[in-house]
């Protein structure tokens, strides 16, 4: 049987130590979770990870959804009652603002226990997640009434959220979309159409449903300039507020799927179900982002969530399983072999795997940061620095964060040998669990190019330049110390691989669109890897320091962090290199074939 132990000390190193959580005290929220506080909620989360949501992973991943004959849907034994717990901790709103009954503490905080939730069970935080998408939405294109009407239930739990957007035939082209929205005349509309795949669309963990429905007004334009956002509640709320008359929405079937199992993911069909706009008719794709934005941070941070534990469990086995010897002698002679933990290509699994770990970590907290002072420092010119960077990053933390995730799910399964084939370890529940992250919220190859075509040229490339900036100078700073050579040498090679294949992209990339959809995925990881080598060298900074100054008795957390680093540098950072040289062959070779070729 799996197990889980939160990694908070790792994340109070690079919260308080080396992102200098402390200096953003005066954002709104962050005096509430000053150090200690944060340390307080860290342990609380733990604890309800590790201690309620882990010990139910298995048993969704075995007993999965059930719809019943009356399109209802039962969630496996103890999801409801790990729900209530979790809600009834102000779990849901720890990060919305107070004035909606949230307690208004930075979203750095949620970020940081979500991912000890996500890696202790994906699919049930996956109820709570959406929920907080969809809130995300009403809170930033809703009216006042709208806020006032749904946010204050959702942010307690009652109710929970979903986010509709796929139909049968379209995925990734939303332009496609046939679902209609026919005025009543009194500000409502009736929804009519088809949804599919919606995650956590039929339950029975809330009193309500409220779901988020893309839909075309009939008469609007063609494509994605036409399409709105709905509010439709499961119960149609009565004179008092309450969940009354059940509404035209309902769960036609859920998905038999790969992983995830404890959540449902259902075809829900709308059949002229009252609903209400969000927003701008014809502004649904602006209203959609801003959920797809939060929601994309989410699911990298699955990605990591799930290669931590699956690192986890391959450490425990590893240092258990005994085969063979080690190649420079025994190192457990009393014992008829030695443990695999002992074995190079063993450890270069798990190295790979905690040098991701640690530095994805860093990265998502990082961009978290960002995230809180974009939406709640009073500099205009901070805020606009953050919110390039949240842009910039979102692709890479969903992408790179998502696909090292499954690479990460299926190294550890690897770590196993045949007992990590089958279901009794467990670890085949993290491969099949990891696996939708890369394909959800837009998969991978679309988030590759939303950095590559949006992101990099937004303001005549503002963002991406601030980041080389950063690295570059960091890099430059650290130049003299001897100490930090191993990680800033190696960092800087990355930083000039990444500004080469970003040339190479203004050059060829306008010029035919192809290069830059060829490139795409390569720059993506290339990219990653040179903000997950930037994070490396600022905790490898922090850890020297600490060493230099007194370590405080955590010399060996300190030591190890620089191990590691290393590790990083030496191992992983050098793809930079085969990256650019692939990316810069351009797209000739891989468009030469016709489809027939194929
Ligand atoms: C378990 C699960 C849960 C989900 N939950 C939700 C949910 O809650 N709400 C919701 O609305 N949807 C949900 N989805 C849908 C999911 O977001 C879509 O599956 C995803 O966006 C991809 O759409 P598609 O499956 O239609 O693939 P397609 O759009 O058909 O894409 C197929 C492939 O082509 C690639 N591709 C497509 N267009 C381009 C392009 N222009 N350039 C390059 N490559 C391209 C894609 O990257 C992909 O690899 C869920 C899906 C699953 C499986």
């Amino acid at each position: 049987m799996p197990t889980f132990r939160a990694p908070v000390q790792d994340t109070l190193f690079v919260l308080n130590d080396v992102l200098g959580y402390e200096r953003y005290s005066n954002l709104a929220g962050f005096s509430d979770a000053s150090p200690d506080v944060l340390e307080a909620i860290l342990a609380e989360g733990a604890k309800l990870a590790e201690n309620v949501m882990h010990p139910l992973n298995r048993v969704g991943d075995m007993e999965g959804c059930v719809r019943n004959d009356d399109g209802s849907v039962t969630t496996p034994k103890g999801f409801k009652e790990a729900f209530d717990q979790y809600r009834e901790g102000g779990w849901m709103g720890l990060a919305v603002p107070v004035e909606h009954g949230g307690q208004g503490l930075p979203y750095t905080v949620h970020s940081a226990v979500g991912e000890y939730m996500s890696a202790a069970n994906m699919a049930l935080m996956m109820y709570p997640g959406l929920t907080q998408g969809a809130m995300a939405a009403i809170l930033v294109h809703g009216s006042d009434e709208q806020k006032a009407t749904w946010l204050p239930k959702m942010v307690e739990g009652a109710w929970t959220g979903t986010m509709n957007l796929t139909e049968p035939h379209c995925g990734t082209d939303l332009g496609l979309l046939r679902s209609k929205a026919v005025p009543n005349g009194d500000g409502s509309y009736r929804i009519s159409g088809q949804k599919i795949f919606i995650s956590a669309g039929e339950h029975d963990m809330s009193d309500n449903i409220i779901h988020l429905v893309l839909a075309r007004i009939e008469g609007a334009p063609e494509g994605v300039k036409g399409i709105s956002l709905f509010i439709v509640p499961k119960f149609k709320l009565d004179a008092s507020g309450n969940p009354g008359a059940r509404n035209a929405v309902s769960c036609g079937s859920i998905e038999e799927k790969m992983g995830i199992h404890g959540n449902s993911t259902c075809v829900m069909n709308y059949d002229e179900a009252e609903g209400f706009l969000i927003g701008e008719a014809n502004g649904g794709l602006k209203a959609m982002f801003t959920m797809m934005n939060e929601a994309r941070l989410g699911v990298g941070l699955q990605g990591l969530a799930v290669s931590e534990i699956a690192y986890q469990n391959a450490v425990a086995y590893a240092k258990d399983r005994i085969q063979g010897r080690s190649l420079t002698g025994p190192k457990a002679p009393d014992k008829k072999a030695d443990p695999i933990i002992v074995h190079p290509d063993i450890r270069r699994k798990l190295m790979t795997m905690k040098a991701f770990n640690e530095a994805g970590r860093a990265l998502v907290l990082w961009t978290a940061i960002n995230s809180d002072v974009a939406h709640r420092s009073e500099d205009g010119a901070e805020r606009q620095a953050a919110d390039d960077h949240m842009g910039l990053m979102t692709p890479v933390v969903k992408g790179v964060l998502t696909d090292k995730g499954f690479e990460h799910a299926v190294m550890a399964q690897q770590v196993f040998g045949g007992h990590g084939y089958i279901e009794e370890h467990g670890m085949s529940q993290f491969v099949r669990d990891a696996r939708i992250a890369m394909i959800y919220e837009g998969a991978n190859g679309v988030q590759a190019l939303d950095l590559v075509g949006r992101k990099l040229g937004l303001n005549g490339g503002r963002a991406v330049q601030a980041f080389f900036k950063e690295v570059g100078e960091f890099c430059e700073a650290n130049r003299g110390d001897e100490q930090m050579a191993p990680y800033t040498k190696a960092l800087k090679k990355g930083l000039n691989d990444l500004q080469a294949a970003t040339m190479w992209l203004v050059q060829n990339g306008m010029a035919n669109p192809d290069n830059a959809g060829a490139a795409s995925t390569d720059y993506m990881h290339l990219f990653g890897l040179v903000a997950l080598g930037y994070m490396w060298g600022r905790m490898a900074k922090t850890a020297q320091d600490k060493l230099a100054t007194g370590a405080n008795g955590s010399a060996d957390f300190y030591e190890t962090k620089l191990v590691t680093g290393r590790y990083f540098m030496e191992r992983v950072m050098p793809e930079t290199s085969a990256h650019l040289a692939r990316l810069s062959t351009g797209s000739a070779t891989m468009m030469a074939l016709a489809a027939e070729a194929f």
